[in-house]
C-alpha cells in the first residue's frame, strides 16, 4: 500500500512536471504575428502551383510551397452574411474583425451603421506595430478592411483618409486608386492627407531603399504602378519592379521592436488572374506569395516561439480545375511555362496590334506570330501546334475582335470576359491543353486552405468558418 501511495504521488508528480514544462511551451504567446492573404487564392490555386513547379522540375507530384509543408492545415468558409459566395470587402471584413458582414461592406456591420473593430487597430492600442501590405492598391477591399471602416468598397477616397488617420506604422505595395476622389475634384489629395497626418511616401526605388525606422510612419509604394494602383503582374514584372517580397523585408525592418508586430499582406493579383481564367498568371502571383512568405519564414527562423504566420485566402476565384474534359486524365502543366505575358498586357497589346491596321490578312498574321511569341502557340518545337479546330477558335476570336459593335461588345464581355476576344481564346488554349480548366470569372463559395506555422499554430488545425481566423489570431496574441 505504502508501495502504491509512493508510485502514485510520484506519477503525480510527474504530471506537475511535465505540466509545467509543456505548459508555458504551449501557451508561449505571439508577438510576432504575420497574416498573409492570397486573394481568390483557393486550394485548387496553390497546388496547381505545387503541380507546376514539380512539372517543370521534371519531378513527379506536388512540390512544396513555402507554406504547404506548415504543420496546422485547415479548412475555412467564406461565405458572406447575406449571400453564399462573398467578395473581398465581407471576407476581408471577417478575416480582419471576426464577423460576417453584406457584400462589399469595409469592417461595418451589415447595415453599414456601426464600425467593426480589426485586429489590427486592437493590435495597435496594446502597442503592437502594424503594417499592411498589398500587390494591389492599399485602399483596395481586403487591405481597407484592416483599417477602413466604410458602407461601400467602392468609396476609395473615404477609404484612403480612414488610412492617414490609422496610425498604423507602416503601408506597403499599391497606390491610391482615387487620390483625389470619384470625380477628380477632392480640395486635398489621398497622398498629401497622410502627410498632414505624419506619414512619409515613397514612390522610388532609392527611397524605399533608405526608409529606415527612424523614418516614423511610412507609406511605402511601389516605383512602377498601374493605373488601377496596384503593382504589375508577376509575369509582367522586369529587374524593375519592387517585388512584394521587398515589401515584406522593409516592413520588417520597420516593424521590429520588443513589444512585437502585426503584419497583413496581401497578394491581390492571384483573383485578378483567376477573373480572367489566366492559369499561369496565377501561378506567377502565387510563387510571388510564396517568395514573400519565405522572408517572414527566415524572421521566424530567428524567433520561432513568439512568432505566428498563417497563410490563407478570402476566397476562392474562379472556379478552377486541376482538369479539362478535353485532355481528360493528362496534365501536361508544363506548356504553361511559355506564356511570359498576362492576360490583361497582352489584351492591351493585341488591342492596338488591330487597331494598327485595317488588312485583315496583315492582322492575322501578326496576330498568330505574337500568339507564338507569348504562349508558344502553333510552335511544334514546344509540343503546341495547332489542330484545325484550334485555328479556326482563334480565327473567330480574332474577327470577334475586330468587330466594335455595341452588340459584339456585349458578347465579349458574357463570352471573354471583357479582355480582348483573342487574349481570352489563346489563354484558354493554353489552359485547356495544360490540363486545365475553369467554372466560373467570378468568385466560388467553396472553403479556403487555412496553413499556420508558429505560436498558436495549433488554433489553425481543422474545419472552421474565416470569422475564427482572427478569433484565433487574437488568442495566439492574448489581446482578448
Ligand atoms: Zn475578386
Amino acid at each position: 500500500m505504502l508501495n502504491k501511495t509512493k508510485q502514485f504521488s510520484g506519477k503525480l508528480l510527474l504530471i506537475f512536471f511535465l505540466l509545467f514544462i509543456i505548459l508555458p511551451a504551449t501557451a508561449q504567446k505571439a508577438k510576432y504575428v504575420f497574416l498573409f492573404i492570397g486573394d481568390g487564392m483557393g486550394l485548387a490555386a496553390a497546388a496547381t502551383t505545387q503541380a507546376y513547379l514539380a512539372s517543370v522540375n521534371d519531378t513527379s507530384g506536388f512540390q512544396n510551397l513555402s507554406f504547404t509543408s506548415f504543420p496546422a492545415i485547415g479548412l475555412a468558409t467564406t461565405h458572406a452574411g447575406n449571400r453564399f459566395i462573398t467578395c473581398s470587402a465581407a471576407a476581408g471584413t471577417a478575416l480582419a474583425t471576426g464577423n460576417k458582414t453584406s457584400i462589399n461592406t469595409i469592417s461595418m456591420d451589415t447595415k453599414g451603421e456601426n464600425k467593426l473593430v480589426t485586429i489590427a487597430e486592437e493590435a495597435r492600442d496594446n502597442g503592437f506595430k502594424v503594417g499592411i501590405i498589398s500587390s494591389v492598391s492599399i485602399d483596395h477591399a481586403t487591405p481597407a478592411t484592416f483599417y477602413a471602416h466604410q458602407p461601400d468598397r467602392d468609396m476609395y477616397y473615404e477609404i484612403s483618409l480612414d488610412l492617414g488617420k490609422s496610425n498604423f506604422n507602416y503601408f506597403g505595395g499599391g497606390g491610391f486608386y482615387q487620390p483625389f476622389g470619384k470625380n477628380g475634384d477632392a480640395t486635398i489629395s489621398s497622398y498629401d492627407f497622410a502627410k498632414q497626418n505624419g506619414y512619409t511616401i515613397t514612390q522610388t526605388r532609392a527611397d524605399f531603399d533608405n526608409l529606415t525606422p527612424a523614418s516614423g510612419k511610412v507609406i511605402a509604394t511601389g516605383n512602377i504602378l498601374e493605373s488601377s494602383g496596384a503593382l504589375r503582374f508577376m509575369i509582367d514584372q522586369t529587374a524593375e519592379d519592387i517585388p512584394l517580397q521587398d515589401f515584406v523585408k522593409k516592413g520588417i525592418e520597420m516593424l521590429d521592436n520588443k513589444k512585437g508586430f502585426f503584419m497583413m499582406c496581401e497578394e491581390g493579383k492571384i483573383d485578378w488572374a483567376a477573373h480572367s481564367n489566366d492559369g499561369a498568371t496565377v501561378i506567377k502571383n502565387v510563387l510571388a506569395l510564396d517568395k514573400a512568405v519565405n522572408v517572414a519564414l527566415d524572421f521566424y527562423k530567428n524567433h520561432p516561439k513568439e512568432t505566428l504566420i498563417i497563410v490563407t485566402a478570402d476566397h476562392e476565384t474562379g472556379g478552377l480545375a486541376m482538369g479539362w474534359a478535353g485532355t481528360k486524365y493528362e496534365s501536361n502543366l508544363k506548356l504553361l511555362q511559355y506564356q511570359d505575358i498576362s492576360m490583361e498586357h497582352f489584351s492591351i497589346f493585341i488591342d492596338s496590334l488591330l487597331s494598327s491596321t485595317t488588312n485583315d490578312t496583315t492582322a492575322f498574321t501578326e496576330t498568330m506570330a505574337a500568339l507564338k511569341t507569348h504562349f508558344g502557340l502553333d510552335d511544334p518545337s514546344k509540343m503546341l501546334q495547332l489542330k484545325t479546330d484550334e485555328k479556326a477558335t482563334i480565327e473567330t476570336a480574332f474577327y470577334k475582335a475586330r468587330e466594335r459593335s455595341e452588340k459584339a461588345k456585349a458578347d465579349m464581355r458574357s463570352t471573354y470576359s471583357g479582355d480582348n476576344p483573342v487574349a481570352v481564346a489563346a489563354i484558354k488554349m493554353l489552359n485547356n491543353r495544360s490540363g486545365l480548366s475553369w467554372g466560373s470569372f467570378a468568385h466560388t463559395g467553396i472553403p479556403v486552405p487555412v496553413y499556420a506555422i508558429g505560436a498558436g499554430s495549433e488554433l489553425f488545425d481543422g474545419y472552421f468558418d474565416n470569422t475564427d481566423i482572427p478569433k484565433n489570431i487574437y488568442k495566439a496574441m492574448k489581446l482578448k
